[in-house]
């Protein structure tokens, strides 16, 4: 059995962001499937999360599998299985408009709430929830930019500008949330990182413990960590690290508990 580094030895519990931290693309990052492992046999729960809404947890699963990584629905935090938890515990019964792909509207829906979308009285729904997309029309900007102007509770899954792809950036949900934004002058409340909510989320489903949270931003996955009160870990394996903006300490920016290349040199040591 692989033994694992001291500073993981001291938790009972991760929460590993996926992009960057256990996989690269299509590719898991060198060693992840490893470390994954040695963290369960080592008897540490361990949760995945992520701020893509864009595809369903079963999504996740599947690429997890694939890639020699063990897991189950209820081990992948989605930004929009955290929406679903905060709308169902704060907004259940009420009736809601969602931009966004079918995987968040499922979400809504499961939250209890009535999904208002494709009816005369989208304009008039009493909650908006914006995600990423790659199906929007003007219309759908116009019915949402409306319902918060009548006083919405206005949620949103991140404002993460863009998606990274080899020809350069996408607009991501940040991109299609500031059009509604800008349009009805109210800002969203986010649930994704850098805000804790996701954690919360993957905490409800891993239970008590010592935590610590891996990801390979530090305005991202480090600042919602401490947010949610959890200590967390830098990793170098994602694109731009190099760049990460600033120095951890820097203007108040979140200090990690640790960093390391990866996450299988952060488990296991180098
Ligand atoms: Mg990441």
């Amino acid at each position: 059995m692989a033994r694992l580094s001291p500073l993981l030895e001291s938790y009972d519990q991760v929460i590993l962001d996926l992009d960057g931290c256990v996989w690269l693309g299509a590719e898991p990052v060198e060693g992840s499937p490893e470390a994954v492992a040695a963290l369960r046999e080592a008897g540490k729960r361990v949760a995945f999360a992520t701020n893509n809404s864009w595809h369903p947890g079963e999504d996740h699963v599947t690429s997890l599998w694939r890639m020699g990584i063990k897991a189950s629905l209820g081990d992948v935090v989605t930004v929009g299985g955290a929406m679903q938890h905060l709308l169902a515990e704060t907004r259940s019964g009420r009736t809601a408009y969602v931009i966004g792909t079918a995987a968040l509207r499922r979400h809504v829906a499961e939250a209890g709430l009535k999904l208002m979308n494709d009816t005369d009285l989208a304009s008039r729904a009493e909650v908006v929830v914006t995600g990423g997309t790659d199906q929007l029309h003007y219309d759908d900007l116009r019915t949402a930019a409306l319902a918060v102007y009548h006083g919405a509770d206005f949620l949103a899954t991140s404002r993460d500008p863009a998606l990274p792809t080899p020809e350069g950036p996408w607009p991501g949900t940040g991109a299609i949330l500031a059009a509604v934004e800008t349009a009805a002058g109210r800002r969203a409340q986010i649930v994704g990182k850098p805000e804790p909510q996701l954690f919360f989320t993957a905490l409800d489903r891993l239970g008590e413990g010592r935590t610590l949270v891996v990801g390979d931003r530090l305005d991202s996955d480090v600042a919602a960590a401490a947010a949610a009160g959890l200590d967390a870990a830098l990793v170098h394996s994602g694109v731009g690290a190099g760049e990460i903006s600033g120095e951890a300490g820097d203007d108040g920016r979140p200090v990690p508990v640790a960093e390391a290349a990866n996450l299988s040199e952060l488990v296991l040591g180098p």
